[in-house]
């Protein structure tokens, strides 16, 4: 993974190299973390990020929810995201921020620890539906909401998805479909997810799942597009009566499932995951003035 040159730490950019990490960090060990994921394409204008503003305000909750005290503004996290972007040069790529506590206190409750915030970025190309992929519904459950903050981004929750995703591949299959405490369909390891019935577009409520950034941008295009969508449960039993499928987050974008344990969708590709991509790839790479508002630009 090449993470670029430059690295923006605690107010400021530095190298790469010059950035360390202490094996007492709290968050190494107990997952005390929060972090964002998002996606900058390359643009008539240059690089721009994809719903900037939304990640940041996220990243700002994920803090709060674990008492992580982020310093400056949320204006100026997302100014610090385009200076790293910028600063390293790339045209197109992910960028991670992530807010820790280091070392200093192994409590539990850490109160004395020192807190830190980071920002790299690599390149990336954007999948933008080349593939569709074979799922297995995990023999994990997905955590339940009542066991912590659903609607943070915390580091400890990916212990659940890394365990589903490595079930998931080690059974010879692409990704792993999680279930929540009542059976109903929740959400993949790192997405969310949707089926189409008879031109509708149905998605599980929020309630049991995180509810991503990209899941939203979704449901907003289906509806500009005159897309009807549900927000309902599924429950796997439902899993054959669908004529698509679909992940969608911001690393995975838009990807068709073609099958579901031995359940193969009607549609490998559907019409509705294939218009929506289209969409979803105009709007990113700055091809549709009417969501201007969702990118920002690196500038010169
Ligand atoms: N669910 C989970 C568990 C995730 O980790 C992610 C990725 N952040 C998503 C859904 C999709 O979120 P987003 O669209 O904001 O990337």
């Amino acid at each position: 993974m090449h993470t670029g040159n430059s690295i923006w730490m605690d107010g400021r950019l530095c190298p790469a190299g010059s950035v360390s990490c202490s094996l007492y960090a709290h968050s190494l060990h107990y997952g005390s973390g929060c972090f964002e994921g998002m996606r900058f394409y390359e643009t008539a204008l240059g690089p721009a990020v994809f719903r900037l503003k939304e990640h940041i305000a996220r990243f700002f909750h994920s803090a709060k929810a674990i008492h992580l005290a982020i310093p400056g503004s949320e204006e100026s996290l997302c100014q610090a995201v385009l200076d790293t972007i910028r600063q390293n040069g790339f045209s197109q790529g992910y960028i991670r921020i992530i807010g820790f506590f280091e070392d200093g206190d192994m409590e539990l409750h850490p109160t004395s620890a020192a807190m830190h915030t980071a920002i790299f970025a690599w390149p990336w190309e954007p999948r933008m539906g080349r593939d569709a992929i074979c799922v297995k519904i995990s023999s994990y459950m997905r955590t339940p909401s009542q066991s912590t903050i659903i609607t943070a981004k915390l580091s400890g929750h990916y212990a659940n998805s890394i365990l589903a995703r490595r079930e998931a591949k080690e059974q010879g299959y692409d990704e792993a479909l999680l279930l929540d405490m009542y059976g109903n369909i929740a959400e993949g390891p790192g997405a969310n997810f949707f089926g189409v019935i008879d031109d509708v577009l149905i998605t599980p409520p929020p309630s049991q799942l995180f509810a991503g950034i990209t899941r939203d941008s979704i449901l907003q295009i289906a509806q500009d597009s005159g897309i009807p969508c549900q927000i309902d449960n599924i429950h796997p039993s439902q899993l054959s009566s669908l004529d698509e499928a679909f992940f969608t987050g911001t690393a995975m974008e838009i990807i068709s499932i073609q099958s579901i344990d031995a359940v193969l969708m009607k549609n490998r590709k559907g019409p509705i995951a294939i218009q929506l991509q289209k969409n979803y790839c105009e709007i990113v790479q700055g091809r549709n003035p009417q969501y201007q508002e969702w990118l920002s630009w690196c500038g010169a």
